[in-house]
């Protein structure tokens, strides 16, 4: 059995969801288990939703309709008319995302009202590849990934609960994937009051991990739109070649730097149970992209990663005086609480620096903990982090930061160099 995963750049439209068609007939899909994000960018349209019910605005609706325009036109173009199939499954989808926007009750908590709305994308993403692939000839069955995913209920990162998710996925759901070409979604669980949960940001890579894990996958593939695991990315570096294999642990070192093709928390399952990763193109199917497996040796090329719209927060005592083993304790307890990660850290005797990502809602709440435990925050923002990993530590390549940018502060880590840079200006 196989494990093929195709996000959202790849079903951005109906050329996409075709494209995926014929990959599928073409790698003799009737054991594979085929997991699907949003297409395109609705996600990011769905936040907006999001913002508009949270913040009451009144727009909520308008903006859901921008998320069912994109969607229909996607439809229209897959489906002659009249021949709609599946479509009342769709429309149903529109109808149960409208009247949860419409009810007023569960408002409140942010991130509980993020996971109930977000996976919409998915569902609708799914049922429409499926339908198509029906219309095709393509037997398959559709899956609600929320009966499998099984996590706690911390909304936006849940974590997945292993026993039970084993348990179900083992008694219900392999039975159907040894016999079937299955269509499920990435990115959602159910919690433990039953409600959606989502594994965080590009999450779909990880649940076609736990799925891969738990089903005894032979392989799993991640279908991108770039030619494989790359040790740059090759919008900013000219240069920027394809690695063909790669041991799980270099993965995880540059997933963790924050190469974004393939999600950090993808690979230890994958590694625990000894199978194998390929990173491939939609666009250039027959192309084999990059292997992950343990058979191969490491990387020899060094590899740079950027992370843009990065935070710097200086932490300090009010009096100046050092920030002791209780402070660092009291302030990576905020950050648990806070669900910020720490892409860098440097701890000199008055100051903790940390970089973070500037995503929306997290760094405030966090910095007000600090205050309130007594520490001061200062912000520095609008930065770039720019890793260069190389396993055996030589970088003879210099810092590629632009004639424009000034180091802000550098971390030497011996398989890895950091530099988090602004604009000098
Ligand atoms: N659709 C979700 C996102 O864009 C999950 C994913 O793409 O993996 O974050
Ligand atoms: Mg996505």
């Amino acid at each position: 059995m196989r494990i093929f995963k195709f996000g959202g750049a790849s079903i951005k439209d109906a050329a996409g969801v075709k494209n995926v068609a014929s990959i599928l007939t073409e790698n003799n899909s009737n054991d594979v288990l085929v997991v699907i994000s949003a297409m395109g960018k609705t996600t990011n349209a769905l936040e907006a939703v999001i913002h508009h019910c949270y913040h009451k605005t009144g727009q909520a609706q308008s903006a859901l309709q921008v998320v069912f325009d994109y969607h229909n036109t996607i439809l229209s173009e897959l489906f002659e008319s009249g021949n709609l199939f599946g479509v009342s499954d769709i429309k149903n989808l529109y109808l149960e995302l409208e009247c949860f926007i419409d009810s007023p009750s569960s408002q409140d908590d942010y991130d509980f009202l993020y996971d109930q709305i977000i996976g919409f994308g998915e569902l609708i993403a799914t049922k429409i590849v499926s339908n198509y692939l029906l219309s095709q000839g393509i037997e398959n069955q559709w899956i609600d990934a929320r009966n499998f995913i099984i996590t706690d209920s911390r909304h936006r990162d849940a974590r997945v609960q292993w026993k039970e998710t084993e348990k179900v996925i083992q008694s219900r759901l392999l039975p159907i994937a040894k016999k079937n070409l299955v269509i499920t979604q990435g990115f959602i669980g159910r919690g433990s009051n039953g409600e959606t949960t989502t594994l965080g940001r590009e999450g779909s890579d990880y649940s076609a991990a736990i799925f891969g894990s738990i089903l005894g996958a032979d392989s799993i593939t991640i279908w991108k739109d770039v030619a494989g695991v790359m040790n740059a990315d090759p919008k900013k570096f000219e240069n920027a070649v394809l690695i063909p294999t790669l041991t799980y642990n270099d993965a995880i070192e540059l997933a963790y730097y924050g190469a974004s093709v393939i999600h950090p928390k993808t690979i230890q399952p994958l590694k625990a149970n000894h199978i194998p990763l390929f990173v491939r193109s939609f666009l250039n199917p027959t192309a084999m992209g990059t292997k992950v497996s343990d058979d191969n040796s490491r990387i020899e090329v060094a590899c740079k990663i950027h992370k843009d719209n990065q935070l710097l927060l200086e932490i300090s005592t009010k009096d100046f005086t050092f920030i002791a083993e209780d402070h660092l304790k009291e302030i990576f307890q905020a950050m648990s609480e806070n669900k910020v990660r720490c892409n860098l850290m440097q701890n000199s005797a008055i100051v903790f620096r940390c970089v973070i990502d500037n995503k929306e809602n997290k760094h405030e709440p966090l910095i007000k903990a600090l205050e309130t435990l007594g520490l001061a925050v200062s912000v520095m923002n609008s930065l770039e982090l720019l890793s260069i990993y190389h396993p055996e530590g030589e970088f003879d390549s210099a810092i590629q930061k632009a004639a424009h940018q000034k180091v802000v502060l550098q971390q030497n880590m011996g398989n890895s160099i950091h530099y988090l840079l602004t604009d000098a200006s």
